[in-house]
């Protein structure tokens, strides 16, 4: 969906009135019927008409008969625009810049503030799902709210960024949160290729064991990935350009030598040129995106999952990389020692995000829909 930024600026006060009570509207109803739209934007029907036509043309609204009345609809295009809106209105961000990905639930944009930083919004699109299986959850919803496509992306971007909040607050390789709006969330653009992308590394086992660690971190902190891929994992590469030259060069050396002694051979990295930094971080860094389907260890299929997101690196890492090791983590033995980084409810509640829609939001993600 292309995101027209000159549009940010130019809408009338009254039709922004407008938008704004057909967003209002549209939590209760899913045709927004025109009577309400006056009386929440307190404009005359003539204005309320002239400004639907104006949005309309705009696409940010959808005007619909429906069998007992003519009402109208929020697009994901209205929906877009209001929260780019606020985010313009916080200074989070001033403009919007190309498209970077296309997931199977949402966009990725570049954007950036005034002083030209850019960032990353992701912003979800949680529409193409059926909702009607997590009916039996309507406990958790609010009285007369419906699990609509707005309500879900909503919710997946809240959990996204309390996620991302608590594991940066906590040192975790992720992106930095910057802000969050409805379905959006604005966070720091890494300068990386996803792991998918690398067709050579010189030291998969480092990578390899990098990425397992992460995993047994995360489960030890209560959390668990849930789709811990090639795809959501960015790889920073701290190696210079001669580093990189020579790294090259030494490939066909260091294939005979792993052929003749197998094992494998770290990234040519001089130990004088190893910072503290380096030795921390790795000389490839990986850097973990993408939370909406995170699970707690308590979840009660918390094991298939933990089991998935290991298994996944191991085939990725045989396929691609001809890396295979015998050693990798076990949940049971994970979680044995029951020493926690930190906990989970307490952290996630505390940013904002519930239990009731944690649960809603689970479920709707392991129907199978979000992967
Ligand atoms: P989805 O839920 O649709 O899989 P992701 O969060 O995984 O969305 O993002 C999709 C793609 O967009 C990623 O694979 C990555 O290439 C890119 N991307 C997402 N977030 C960032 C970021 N913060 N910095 C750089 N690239 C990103
Ligand atoms: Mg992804």
């Amino acid at each position: 969906m292309k995101l027209d930024a000159t549009d940010l600026r130019y809408i009338s006060a009254d039709s922004f009135r407008v938008l704004a009570a057909v967003e209002q509207g549209s939590k209760n109803h899913e045709l927004v019927p025109l009577s309400l739209i006056a009386q929440i934007s307190g404009a005359r029907a003539g204005g309320v008409n002239k400004a639907l036509g104006d949005l309309a043309k705009k696409k940010l609204v959808g005007k619909v008969q429906n069998a007992k009345y003519e009402g109208v609809r929020l697009t994901y295009g209205g929906y877009d625009f209001l929260a780019c809106r606020t985010f313009a209105k916080r200074d989070t961000i001033y403009s919007v810049g190309n498209q970077i990905g296309t997931g199977k639930e949402s966009d990725i944009y570049v954007v950036a503030d005034q002083d030209g930083t850019q960032m990353v919004m992701k912003i979800q699109r949680l529409g193409r799902i059926s909702f009607r299986s997590i009916k039996s959850k309507r406990d958790y919803l609010r009285k007369g709210q419906s699990a609509s496509w707005m309500y879900m992306s909503r919710l997946a971007a809240i959990k996204e960024y309390a996620f991302m909040k608590v594991l940066h607050e906590h040192g975790f390789p992720v992106p930095t949160p910057i802000d969050q709006s409805r379905h959006c969330v604005i966070m720091e653009l890494i300068d990386a290729f996803p792991l998918r992308q690398i067709a050579h590394i010189p030291s998969p086992g480092s990578l390899y064991s990098q990425l397992m660690d992460l995993i047994v971190r995360l489960a030890r902190s209560g959390l668990i990935h849930g789709d811990f891929n090639e795809f959501n994992i960015l790889i920073r590469d701290h190696r210079s350009e001669e580093e990189k030259d020579r790294d090259e060069e030494n490939e066909e050396e260091r294939e005979e030598r792993i052929a003749r002694e197998g094992g494998d051979f770290p990234v040519v990295v001089r130990e004088e040129d190893m910072t503290e930094e380096r030795k921390e971080k790795g000389v490839l860094e990986p850097v973990l995106i993408d939370f909406p389907q995170m699970v707690s260890t308590d979840h009660a299929d918390a094991e298939y999952y933990f089991n998935r997101d290991v298994q996944c690196i191991r085939t990725f890492f045989s396929r691609r990389f001809k890396y295979e090791s015998s050693i990798y983590p076990r949940f049971s033995s994970v979680m044995k020692d029951g020493v926690r980084e930190f906990d989970l409810d307490v952290e996630v509640a505390a940013s904002g995000f519930s239990k009731g829609e944690r649960v809603i939001l689970e479920e709707v993600s392991f129907l199978g829909f979000v992967f």
